[in-house]
């Protein structure tokens, strides 16, 4: 066995333990009293996940303790997700639940009538006909999800119990609804008191504060910060894979997408502060880490030093310890070989780039105003394929987008069959509030973005299954991260990030880097048999 494998999850979790405050040096430190406790749900992208663990990582270093229930809070969060409609309608379902009896229900429900806010609605839409998308973690991911999306933790809420114990309760809404939405909020579920933005995280503690000293009602909503959200501890809940997000917002206008809006513009974070945060992970036990922005590789170093992303990457990759590093989401714009050199030469980066394509079409793609040309996406794709080692390629795909004819779309399916990809999460188009797409002409009906949708899935379920298929009988390396309740049965993640489950009679291999051969595959993960035991 390797070296001791301490994350100190217990602490930051803050189960169960006191919770804690961080020193002037920076240490940590039992706080006096506990300031109270939070439950915090996560709806949308591994950015959200990410902030999520940042947030209680700010709570927690104020004498917050986390709590695995609303019920059991003093403070109930959700940390929303608006890029598509089906995920804004879940938040506000969510909502629902913690409506106080207090509330005049007839009220109440002329607003939400108003608004759409229909809590079968939105269930039905995250069930069933909502967009789906085929990855390699074995995932149809139904409406609003997106890649890495999680499972909310809560699951389904005890209303009556809530309502009856709802006093004196502060509810908020964080993230990128609250950011859209903004005091509207208050407007159709006046039971919420706090509505912040993810540029303004920072500010809660003080928010909270600011609530519980009488004001009735409080908002962080500012985007035009040059902050990045950077705290002094961050709850982690991944013992294995230790995110990082690198540079905050968007600079570029795809016409379809809120994102700008929701998390204003482009910040990068310093590079020594990024290797500082590597260097103390890799302390901590971790050997595996992703680093995160909406465009990851439009990363402009503010400091002196003007390091590349690429250099970021290899300079990630140079940290003792680290054996993975991972990065997402790339924008095809700002994609060059130096990306591709530094996998490479580092076998310490992952061979996996995901690379949005969004749409096969040059006119669509125009529509989108994604800053490229179908010729020029591809060009970047030959470069990942001409590297000296196989390089997995994942995408994102929008059909349906205003305007999008049958031979638009059948380029989307050229694209992909040209392309092989790897893993692809496929979306329908969803009109977004302040985007310029909402007002374009040619709507596409729901009915022809889900037939479109179901031909896309069917064709990359059935690449995925060609390429998984090739890989039968070839050893792989996998991070062993999940163990299953069969004995001798384990899962774990290749470079590429394919699940592969595999078994082994060994013990205690969690957290392993293990060689296991293939033995058999379907579209969405490998199944294998360890040959060779590793090392932490
Ligand atoms: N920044 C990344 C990029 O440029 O590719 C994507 C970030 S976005 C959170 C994730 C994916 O959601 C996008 O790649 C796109 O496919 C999808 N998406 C964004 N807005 C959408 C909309 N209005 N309707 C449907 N899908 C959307
Ligand atoms: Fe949205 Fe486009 Fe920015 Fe990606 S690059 S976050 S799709 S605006």
């Amino acid at each position: 066995m390797g070296k001791t494998f301490d994350i100190g999850l217990d602490r930051l979790t803050g189960a169960g333990v006191p919770a804690i405050e961080t020193t002037a040096g920076g240490g940590l430190k039992p706080p006096l009293q506990e300031a109270g406790t939070f439950y915090l749900e996560t709806f949308g992208c591994q950015m959200n996940e990410h902030d999520s663990e940042k947030v209680a990582g700010v709570l927690l270093a104020r004498g917050y303790r986390q709590v695995e229930t609303p019920e059991a809070a003093k403070v109930i969060l959700y940390n929303t997700c608006s890029i598509r409609e089906k995920a804004a309608q879940k938040v506000f379902s969510r909502l629902g639940e913690l409506r106080p009896s207090t509330v005049d229900s007839r009220q109440a429900t002329a607003r939400e009538g108003e608004r759409g806010f229909n809590t079968e609605d939105a269930e039905e839409g995250h069930r069933g006909h909502g967009d789906a998308s085929v990855d390699q973690n074995g995932m149809r991911v139904a409406a609003g999800a997106q890649p890495g999306m999680a499972v909310p933790q809560g699951g389904m809420l005890n209303t009556r119990k809530l309502v009856n114990a709802a006093g004196g309760k502060i509810i908020g809404v964080l993230g990128c609804v609250a950011q859209q939405e903004g005091e509207e909020i208050f407007e159709r579920a006046p039971w919420v008191s706090l509505v912040c933005g993810s540029a303004s995280y920072r500010k809660l503690p003080q928010l909270i504060a600011e609530l519980e000293a009488g004001n009735r009602r409080v908002t962080g909503l500012d985007t035009d910060t040059e902050e990045t959200f950077e705290t002094e501890i961050t709850r982690r809940d991944n013992p294995f894979r230790a995110y990082l997000t690198i540079i905050e917002g968007c600079d570029k206008a795809c016409s379809y997408c809120v994102v700008p809006f929701t998390r204003g513009p482009e910040r990068s974070r310093a590079s020594a502060s990024i290797l500082d945060e590597v260097r103390q992970l890799a302390e901590m036990g971790y050997s595996e880490v992703q680093l995160l922005g909406q465009t990851v590789n439009s990363y402009a170093d503010p400091s002196g030093r003007k390091m590349r992303f690429s250099e970021l990457l290899v300079a990630v990759a140079e940290v003792p310890g680290i054996r993975r590093v991972r990065f997402t989401t790339s924008h095809p714009r700002d994609f060059g070989k130096d990306i591709v050199e530094a996998i490479e030469a580092y076998p310490a980066i992952c061979d996996h780039v995901h690379l949005p394509v969004q749409s096969g079409s040059t006119a669509v793609l125009r529509a989108m105003a994604r800053t490229y040309t179908r010729q020029e996406y591809l060009e970047k794709i030959a470069l990942v394929k001409a590297a000296r080692r196989a390089i997995s390629i994942t995408t994102d795909i929008i059909v349906g987008f205003p305007g999008e004819t049958e031979k638009d779309f059948a380029e989307t399916l050229s694209l992909m069959e040209e392309v092989q990809y790897d893993g692809a999460f496929c979306f329908k188009y969803s009109p977004r509030p302040n985007t310029p797409s909402l007002t374009m002409e040619d709507a596409l009906p729901e009915e022809e973005k889900s037939r479109r949708l179901a031909i896309l899935l069917d064709r990359q379920r059935e690449i995925q299954r060609a390429k998984n298929e090739k890989l039968i009988g070839v050893v792989l390396e996998v991070l062993v991260d999940g163990k299953s309740r069969k004995p001798g049965q384990w899962s774990g993640h290749t470079s590429s990030n394919r699940v592969l489950n595999f078994s082994s009679q060994a013990e205690n291999i969690l957290g392993d880097y293990v060689q296991v051969r293939v033995v058999s595959a379907t579209p969405n993960s490998l199944v294998g048999e360890m040959v060779k035991s590793g090392q932490r």
